[in-house]
């Protein structure tokens, strides 16, 4: 009884306290008695309005989506999409240009992969795809014995075994991180390293499981990085179904033969261009604020996560700071940035391209993690950079934010930080982004029109307060 009736008085001292600050800050009318999170927060709430009664960042990707579809780096699609992006900024009125830049062009051509039996009785065909800039096997195929691994360790110990055969690397996500991008970051290195590393021991072929937590028959692609030191070799990805099956088949037969067939080739490089739309600053014009995402995708799918997504939440971003009747001070852009999945050189391109002498990019805030539910944002910069921008926290709490930690960056931003601009990396919740991640998997319907939407919206917030209030 005691201790609640103290409670009650703490709470009623509290209570008056804050009547006192309230009416202090009445009486002098003093922006600093008001938290900057209150002082925008009329704002940040018709920015959410107007979002979610639109939900238009959604009707922007179905155009990418089903207008142009698949976007890989130097595809006559690709270029459909620069057109595209443009021309949907050029309508909602932003100053916009294109970046001219050149890019690799790699194409995919037919692929297929077989289980062969050494006795000479075929098995079913297995899901696999080409793994970006692998080159082709021979006309006709490799056939050859497969030899499975699970490890760099072990492919070293198996040492010349492994000369003229199939390495298959059979190493899976690690499901237990809560950031699924741990789990990737552990799986992936045998898919970008993997045909080297085998090549190394004089393999013929690799065949890599698909990097996912899921178990099915879609295989995931992704950018093989060879060693120029050592002869290219064919990689592929196959589904995690298939990699079960032929783990399976291993341990009963002993030995199993497949025949891999990619007509895959690169052509020589063409131009493309980085896609650029702003809302030029009042005051500070040549001072930027970033959002952006990567134009290019995967050819299995359409890209619709990665990373129209990123793209489309952008010039959504910019369009509700737009319809909301906002000005802001320093200029916000968005910048759909070209060839991210096939080496990143569009972001490397921006942040060297002469344009950026007669700027300054104090903020670039990427979304390239899915369309799926904000829950965060992960900051860079200094310590005190870092602690300032964490201060908006309040602001974007009612739109779903649940905290800012630290982190930041991504291919296409990542040069800019040696300039001195602060990288903003955009956090949806990563519990589905890889079930669908580079596979064909990856389409409109797999996006949900309100989660998509809400992730534009703070992150027209964000930028809005930073073009607002610098860092
Ligand atoms: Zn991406």
């Amino acid at each position: 009884m005691a201790l609640l009736q103290a409670q009650r008085q703490i709470g009623l001292a509290a209570t008056r306290a804050a009547a006192v600050l309230a009416s202090a800050a009445l009486l002098f009318g003093s922006a600093s008695a008001q938290t900057r999170a209150e002082k925008y927060a009329a704002a940040a709430e018709s920015i959410r309005t107007a979002g979610l009664r639109s939900e238009h960042a959604y009707k922007l990707l179905e155009r990418l989506t089903t207008e142009v579809g698949p976007r890989l780096t130097g595809s006559p699609q690709a270029a459909a999409a620069v057109a595209l992006t443009r021309a949907m900024m050029d309508e909602l009125g932003f100053e916009t240009w294109l970046e001219p830049i050149m890019v690799q062009h790699w194409v995919r051509g037919t692929e297929s992969a077989a289980i062969v039996r050494l006795a000479g009785q075929k098995a079913p065909a297995l899901a696999i795809t080409a793994l970006g800039f692998s080159v082709p096997t021979p006309a006709g195929g490799i056939t050859a014995p497969v030899v499975e691994v699970r490890s760099f360790e072990e492919l070293r110990a198996l040492g010349p075994a492994v000369r003229g055969r199939i390495v298959f690397f059979n190493v899976s996500m690690d499901p237990t991180p809560m950031d699924t991008f741990q789990g990737y970051g552990g799986a992936v290195l045998y898919r970008s390293e993997g045909a080297s590393e085998a090549a190394r021991q004089g393999a013929a072929a690799v065949l890599v499981r698909s990097v996912t937590l899921r178990t099915d028959d879609h295989p995931h692609a992704g950018m093989v990085a060879y060693d120029p030191k050592l002869p290219k070799i064919p990689a592929a990805a196959v589904s995690t179904l298939g990699a079960d099956a032929l783990s399976a088949l291993l341990k009963k037969a002993g030995s199993v033969e497949i025949r891999l067939e990619l007509a895959c080739r690169e052509l020589d490089p063409t131009p493309s261009a980085n896609v650029v739309g702003q809302i030029r600053g009042t005051e500070k014009p040549d001072e930027v604020v970033l959002v952006g995402g990567h134009l290019d995708s995967w050819d299995l799918g359409t890209g619709a996560h990665d990373d129209g997504a990123g793209c489309v939440q952008a010039i959504e971003a910019l369009r509700l700071i737009r319809e909301t009747g906002l000005k802001p001070k320093r200029t916000i852009r968005a910048v759909m940035f070209m060839n991210e999945e096939f080496g990143a050189s569009g972001g490397r391109d921006y942040a060297a391209a002469d344009r950026r002498k007669a700027e300054r990019h104090i903020a670039a805030l990427e979304s390239d993690r899915g369309g799926f539910l904000p829950i965060g944002f992960g900051i860079g910069g200094t310590r005190e950079q870092f602690a300032r921008l964490e201060a908006w926290g309040d602001l974007l709490k009612p739109s779903g934010i649940l905290w800012i930690g630290p982190g930041g960056g991504g291919a296409d931003t990542g040069p800019l930080a040696a300039s001195g601009t602060v990288l903003m990396g955009f956090v949806p919740d990563s519990q589905k982004y890889f079930d669908v991640h580079h596979s064909s998997l990856d389409v409109l319907s797999s996006v949900h029109p309100r989660e998509l939407e809400l992730g534009a919206i703070v992150m027209a917030i964000f930028a809005y307060v930073v073009a607002q209030e610098g860092i």
